[in-house]
């Protein structure tokens, strides 16, 4: 049975990025860049007035040349040139946004002067000088600059940099389109009412929202019975979808009478990579790849056309264990098609809050919360109490899982392990310091 880094090892090998295309600017939150960004012009393109009010020249200002009064020979709106520039004793009206005119190194808030008659007043005791309200052309960024580098992953505010810079339509990694496939005759839509033996389909729900956490497009392909035939067509429709680049099957992986998925995948075509790994939970997961040309194992990047063929990963149907397995495998192969480097899934690390006793020779990932942060530690992270795989209740109130290698052992608090977050990381530190000295009912302590 491969160790878990095997298995990620064998799933990063297999993830290729997806070719770049271009694709409109409100589409691309969360999408990487393929190309870096560059400006197109200074900004701002001529020098602008920050407020509204009065372009003067500063030495008009200097202590021995008073009084303040100016000729204003012009008014210039946002979005107009001026048409004339200013000489000595001049000044011309502006608004915020607007070109200042030539001759202007200055602009006096309008709260400042009194304007009467052609001339404009500026309070004697305001101090007037250069630059003053003035943001100077190319002061933000010069044509040329590089804004945003290639495999940059968009923000929201990157967005609106692009659009300053008419970067309509950037060359980008497309989000990679997975498919979401439930099993299981005991499973019926979450909106039906379920019969006495029945559970309602939870795993589409969270599978498909992790997904969207992970900058993917997820696409819902119903729930599929524990039978022969009617298995085989959902998966041979979803595995025909050309749209598809991942597909996410969850129940049936496993040794029951019912679990038919891996054999009606090897049926249909689809090379299995592995299927088990040393885990808890989730130990009977199922990967292989799906296309028109055999791939030879390791696989080589020229070998694989991307877009030619589709990841496969079969999660065991228990809600957590296709969530581990979603974040252990899944969202590292959907960061690389996006354009991104997979590390170790597990990477940050946690201060365990308290005791803690793991049995099992399998990597197991146990559920925690963050209970503090702020110093430049790790955090800590407290086991909760639950009831295994099944428990959703439990895992909906975790931050991730802490992962605990093989063997017996006794982890004493402030021992430091690994730990898979659920949220992507930059969101976990920003709800660290929310979380942090909050206080948890004894319950939830293992
Ligand atoms: P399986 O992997 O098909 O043997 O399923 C293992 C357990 O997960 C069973 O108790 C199933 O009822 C449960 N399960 C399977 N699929 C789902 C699903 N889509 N939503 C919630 N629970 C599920
Ligand atoms: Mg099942």
């Amino acid at each position: 049975m491969l160790s878990v880094y095997q298995a990620c090892a064998e799933v990063r090998s297999r993830s290729l990025p997806l070719t770049p295309r271009r694709l409109p600017l409100l589409a691309l939150l969360g999408c990487r860049l393929a190309e870096p960004i560059s400006a197109d012009r200074d900004s701002p393109p001529f020098d602008k007035s920050l407020v509204d009010g009065f372009a003067v020249r500063s030495a008009d200002f200097d202590a021995s040349t008073p009084p303040r009064e100016l000729r204003v020979v012009e008014d210039v709106m946002a979005g107009s040139l001026p048409a004339l520039p200013i000489g000595p004793g001049e000044a011309a009206a502006v608004m915020t946004g607007a070109p200042l005119p030539p001759g202007a190194d200055a602009v006096v808030m309008r709260e400042e002067c009194q304007r009467a008659k052609g001339f404009v007043h500026v309070r004697r005791d305001h101090p007037v000088s250069p630059g003053m309200n003035r943001l100077a052309q190319g002061s933000e960024m010069r044509a040329g600059d590089l804004l945003l580098e290639a495999a940059h992953r968009l923000g929201a505010v990157d967005l609106g940099l692009l659009a300053s810079v008419g970067a309509a339509a950037p060359l980008v990694f497309p989000r990679a389109r997975l498919g979401i496939l439930a099993t299981g005759d005991e499973i019926v839509p979450w909106d039906e009412l379920p019969g006495p033996a029945q559970i309602r389909n939870s795993n589409s729900a969270h599978l498909h929202a992790l997904a969207v956490e992970a900058g993917a497009e997820p696409v819902d392909l119903g729930i599929a019975r524990d039978e022969r035939g009617i298995l085989s067509q959902a998966l041979r429709q979803a595995l025909h979808d050309e749209r598809l680049d991942v597909l996410l099957i969850s129940g049936g992986v496993s040794v029951g009478d019912r679990d038919l998925v891996p054999a009606t995948l090897a049926e249909l075509g689809v090379e299995p990579v592995f299927h088990k790994v040393s885990l808890k939970p989730g130990k009977p997961i199922f990967f292989g790849t799906y296309g028109k040309h055999p791939v030879p194992a390791p696989a080589r990047r020229e070998d694989i056309d991307p877009n030619g063929r589709t990841l496969i990963f079969g999660l065991p149907g228990n809600p957590v264990s296709t969530i581990v397995g979603f974040l252990l495998f899944v969202r590292p192969a959907l960061e690389i098609m996006g354009g991104g480097r997979a590390g170790d899934a597990s990477s940050v690390r946690v201060r365990l809050a308290s005791a803690f006793q793991h049995r099992g020779p399998r990597t197991t990932f146990h559920p925690c919360r963050i209970v503090s942060g702020g110093d430049s530690r790790a955090p800590w992270a407290e086991p909760l109490q639950w009831l295994g795989s099944p428990d959703l209740r439990t895992i909906s109130r975790a931050d991730g899982f802490a992962r605990l290698g093989p063997g017996d052992r006794e982890h004493e608090p402030g021992e430091e392990v690994q730990f898979l977050p659920i949220r992507p990381c930059a969101e976990l530190a920003l709800s660290r310091g929310a979380a942090s000295g909050h206080n948890q009912s004894k319950a939830d302590h293992v």
